[in-house]
């Protein structure tokens, strides 16, 4: 199959396009390098597939750049281009509103009149659509509390009129909590590791009690690829159903680092939600799908991975 992926040099992204590439499909990836985290750091994460001779890179703007010639004969296409996270405030509001709204229009604007027989478009959405307390299944209100869950809901809200209009073959993926390695920057997992690894103090925001179901990255790579063949039209939570308090991660990575953190306490982040925890009974009944990484785990492939990238051996050689 050919496969667009939208934000392929991102982290879920990337994996995603080796998933593709992995089990045969032609892949093209489209990345304008939104820079709330570095190029660089994006270019490390696609550099693997840059050399795969099925992989294309457009490097591309979906806010303002021409999409025709990438999507014309896509099969599937994946949109996870998003500025995501809770990096900015309500006072950048148009940077979430141009990233996630305006460019997902756009790509559906473009697959309506380019592509309108395409297999399936995937968007990939957010647990932060819930909003606080984001516990149950997918028929939970949605009630963001974040200028990030407003506009992620905003574009699974386009992606659904879109698709009635014009019969296109959506499925809407809401992911929880993804870590791994690639991680981005921003998300709390990787700062306390990172901070871990190079001696430095780890800033908990609020009172560490915040609750997260976590969803190692190649589970939630797994889902995607699975949601292709799903019944169009459905909302599924992806989620990979071990939850964790901040201090609970804490303790984790003390106990594969085999060192105590040294911790200050900072003011909450406005939006941060309180509990995340996906009932995931309808992608399992749907499409057979059940995480297979547990925490402790996944949480040591990510401590390898910033481990390596700082130039220090794995955690068992620690
Ligand atoms: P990421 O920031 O690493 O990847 C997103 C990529 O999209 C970036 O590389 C960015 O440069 C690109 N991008 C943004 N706007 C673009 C535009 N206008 N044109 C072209 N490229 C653009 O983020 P991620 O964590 O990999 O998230 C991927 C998707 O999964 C997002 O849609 C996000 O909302 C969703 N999601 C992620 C998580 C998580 O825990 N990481 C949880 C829930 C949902």
């Amino acid at each position: 199959m050919l496969c667009v992926v939208t934000g392929a040099a991102g982290f879920i992204g990337s994996h995603l396009v080796e998933a593709l590439l992995r089990r045969g499909d032609t892949v093209r990836g489209i990345d304008s390098f939104v820079p709330y985290y570095s190029a660089e750091v994006k270019q490390r994460n696609q550099a693997a597939a840059a050399r795969h001779p099925r992989y294309e890179f457009f490097p591309i703007d979906l806010r303002t750049d021409n999409l025709a010639e990438v999507i014309r004969d896509a099969d599937v296409i994946f949109h996870l281009a998003a500025m995501p996270g809770l990096v900015a405030s309500w006072t950048q509001m148009d940077l979430y509103v141009a990233c996630n709204v305006t460019a997902t229009q756009r790509l559906l604007e473009a697959v309506t009149r380019y592509r309108p027989r395409l297999h399936r478009l995937i968007y990939a959405s957010t647990s932060s659509v819930y909003g606080l307390y984001a516990s149950g299944d997918e028929s939970l209100p949605t009630r963001p509390v974040s200028p990030y869950g407003v506009t992620k809901l905003a574009g699974e809200h386009l992606c659904q009129a879109y698709a009635e209009a014009s019969r296109l073959p959506l499925t809407v993926l809401r992911y929880f909590s993804v870590y791994g390695p690639r991680q981005r920057p921003d998300m709390g997992y990787h700062r306390f590791i990172q901070a871990m690894l190079g001696d430095e103090e780890i800033t908990i925001t609020g009172d560490g009690k915040q609750v997260r179901g976590n969803t190692f990255v190649s589970d939630a790579v797994e889902a995607t690829l699975r949601a292709v063949d799903a019944i169009p039209g459905e909302t599924f939570n992806v989620g990979g159903g071990e939850t964790a308090s901040v201090w609970d991660i804490i303790s984790r990575i003390e106990a594969i680092l085999g060192k105590k953190a040294r911790i200050r306490m900072g003011p909450a982040r406005p939006g941060d939600q309180r509990y995340t925890g996906a009932d995931t009974s309808k992608i399992r009944r749907h499409l057979g799908w059940e995480p297979k990484v547990g925490l402790d785990e996944g949480l040591k492939r990510q401590i390898d991975w910033q481990r390596e990238a700082r130039g220090l051996g794995s955690a068992a050689e620690a």
